[in-house]
C-alpha cells in the first residue's frame, strides 16, 4: 500500500469507526446468525492476485460487521464489559503505526517508561500502597499464571525452572470455590495440577472462602509432607461477584508464609471510587494484584495490570537474559519482558495515558458509581414483580436473577430459554450462570456509553419477553 493509499484508508477506517460507534442503539446487540453463515462468505482459498481496496472495505462491511457482537453496544449487559473508549481507540491506531516491539527498555524507551509513569498512576488512583510497582500484561489469565509461577518457585526455593517438578514435593495452592477458570489454567500450565489446586469451602452473602477451613487446610497438608505455597483471593468473582474477605487470608497467609494474589479482574476498576475500597479491605498486605483496565475502565482490550509488591522474586521467575537481550549494565532500566511470560510486548501504556487525561479519575469514578447505582435500581425493580427472584444481589453492578412464574415445572430450562430468547430479541444482550446448582441469569451495567434509560430498557424488555413465553 503506497504512502497515499495509506492515507486514504486510514481516514475511512476513522470515519467508519466515528459512524459505527454513532449507529449502534439501532443494531442487535448479538447477531442474528447460524453458525457456519460466515464461513461460507469467505473465499475458500487465499488470492494469489492483489484485489483492490474498495472490494476488500465492500465485503468488510457486508460480511464481517453483521457477525460481529457488538461489545461497545450500550446495551451490552453480558459477561463483562470489555470497554474501549473511543480516546482509547485513538490511542491504539497511533501504537499500531508505530508497531513498535516494547519488550526491553531500548527497544522502545518511551512504552517502557510510560508504563512505568501510568502504572504508578494507577496505584495512586486504586489507593494502593507506594510498596507495589506493576506491569501491563495482556490479560488477566498472564498476570495470575505469572503469579502461580512465582508461587511455586518460591515454594521451591528457586529450584523449579532447573531441575522440574518430577522430584519435589506436591505443590498445593488454595482458593474458593467461585475462582475464575484462568486460575485453573494457571495451575495446570505451572505443572502444579488440577488435583493440586485446594477450592475450600465459601461462605456468606459474599461467597468467600472461609478463613478457618484455609488454615485447616494449609495445616493439614503440611502433617502430610505436601508444599502449600501460595492463596488466590478472589474480590468480584466472574459468576456472581464473589468475593474473599482479603485481610482475613492474608492473616492465614502470614501465618503458614504463603504468598497472596488477588483476582479483582473486573472489580478492581471499581476501586478508583474509594466508597468501594471495603471489598478488599486488607489488599495492602498482598504479595501481586491483577486488575484489567481493558474491562470497566475503557482502555480498548487489552490491558491488564498486575501490581507486585516484590518485583524481584517475579523477574527472577521469569527473566532469562540471553546475550542479545542484555542491555549491558545500563543501571535502573527497567525490561518488562523480564515480568512477564511472551517476550514480544504491545505498547499497551500509551491508551491508558490518553483515557485517564481525557476523563479524568472524576470522570471515571462518574461512570462506575451510575452503573452501580443504575444496577442496583434494577435489582429493586425486578426484585418487585411477583414473577421474579433475586439469586444474588447487587456486587458493585453485577447482580443475578430469575423468572419464577408459578406453574413452571422446570425453572432451569425456563430460565436458559428466556436468555437466548432475549438475546434473539437483540435489544439488549444477557448471559447465564449457575447458582447453588440452579440456572440463574446474570445482569451487570458497565458499557462506557451506557445510559440509565439503556437500563429502564433492559427492565422492560426482561419482563416482556419473560411473560411473553408464561
Ligand atoms: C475476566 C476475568 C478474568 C480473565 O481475564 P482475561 O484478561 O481475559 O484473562 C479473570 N478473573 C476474573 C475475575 C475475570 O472477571
Amino acid at each position: 500500500m503506497h504512502s497515499e493509499a495509506f492515507r486514504h484508508w486510514s481516514q475511512k477506517a476513522a470515519e467508519w469507526g466515528a459512524d459505527y460507534r454513532d449507529g449502534l442503539r439501532d443494531l442487535p446487540v448479538r447477531p442474528r446468525l447460524e453458525p457456519g453463515q460466515v464461513l461460507n462468505t469467505i473465499a475458500a482459498s487465499p488470492p494469489e492476485a492483489a484485489e483492490p481496496m474498495d472490494e476488500i472495505f465492500a465485503d468488510f462491511e457486508a460480511k464481517i460487521v453483521p457477525g460481529m457482537t457488538h461489545w461497545q453496544h450500550p446495551r451490552f449487559f453480558a459477561y463483562f464489559p470489555a470497554n474501549a473508549a473511543p480516546v482509547s481507540v485513538v490511542a491504539e491506531y497511533l501504537v499500531s503505526a508505530m508497531a513498535a516491539q516494547c519488550m526491553l527498555w531500548q527497544t522502545s524507551p518511551a512504552a517502557t517508561e510510560l508504563e512505568t509513569r501510568v502504572v504508578d498512576w494507577m496505584r495512586q488512583a486504586l489507593g494502593l500502597p507506594k510498596s507495589f510497582a506493576g506491569v501491563i500484561q495482556d490479560s488477566a489469565s498472564s498476570a495470575t499464571l505469572a503469579a502461580v509461577l512465582t508461587m511455586r518457585e518460591r515454594a521451591l526455593d528457586w529450584q523449579g525452572n532447573k531441575s522440574g517438578l518430577s522430584a519435589a514435593p506436591r505443590i498445593r495452592v488454595y482458593c474458593s470455590e467461585h475462582v475464575h477458570t484462568s486460575i485453573d489454567r494457571a495451575i495446570w500450565i505451572s505443572g502444579i495440577g488440577d488435583d493440586n489446586l485446594v477450592r475450600i469451602p465459601s461462605e456468606g452473602r459474599f461467597r468467600a472462602l472461609s478463613p478457618e477451613g484455609l488454615d485447616a487446610a494449609i495445616v493439614e497438608d503440611r502433617n502430610n509432607g505436601l508444599l502449600p505455597a501460595g492463596i488466590i483471593a478472589c474480590v468480584g468473582g466472574t459468576s456472581v461477584g464473589g468475593t474473599d474477605d482479603v485481610a482475613a487470608v492474608v492473616g492465614v497467609a502470614r501465618r503458614h508464609g504463603l504468598y497472596v494474589h488477588v483476582d479483582a479482574a473486573w472489580a478492581g476498576s471499581a476501586m478508583i471510587c474509594p466508597e468501594f475500597r471495603h471489598f478488599w479491605a486488607g489488599v495492602e498486605g498482598v504479595d501481586s494484584i491483577v486488575f484489567n483496565p481493558h474491562k470497566w475502565l475503557g482502555a480498548q482490550f487489552d490491558c491488564s495490570i498486575q501490581f507486585i509488591r516484590d518485583p524481584e522474586s517475579l523477574v527472577r521467575t521469569l527473566a532469562i537474559r540471553p546475550e542479545f537481550l542484555k542491555t549491558h549494565g545500563r543501571d535502573g532500566i527497567t525490561n518488562y519482558s523480564e515480568w512477564s511470560v511472551p517476550l514480544g510486548r504491545r505498547f499497551r501504556a500509551l491508551k491508558l495515558w490518553f483515557l485517564l487525561r481525557a476523563h479524568g479519575l472524576d470522570g471515571l469514578r462518574g461512570m462506575i458509581r451510575n452503573h452501580v447505582r443504575w444496577s442496583e435500581g434494577l435489582a429493586q425493580r425486578l426484585g418487585r414483580e411477583v414473577d421474579f427472584e433475586i439469586t444474588s444481589e447487587p456486587m458493585l453492578s453485577l447482580f443475578s436473577f430469575r423468572h419464577a412464574p408459578p406453574g413452571v415445572d422446570d425453572l432451569d430450562d425456563h430460565n436458559l430459554a428466556l436468555v437466548e430468547a432475549i438475546n434473539r430479541d437483540g435489544r439488549i444482550y444477557l448471559t447465564q450462570t449457575r447458582l447453588d446448582g440452579r440456572a440463574v441469569i446474570r445482569f451487570q451495567a458497565g458499557q462506557f456509553e451506557a445510559t440509565e434509560a439503556d437500563v429502564d430498557t433492559a427492565f422492560e424488555v426482561i419482563v416482556e419477553i419473560a411473560r411473553a413465553a408464561g
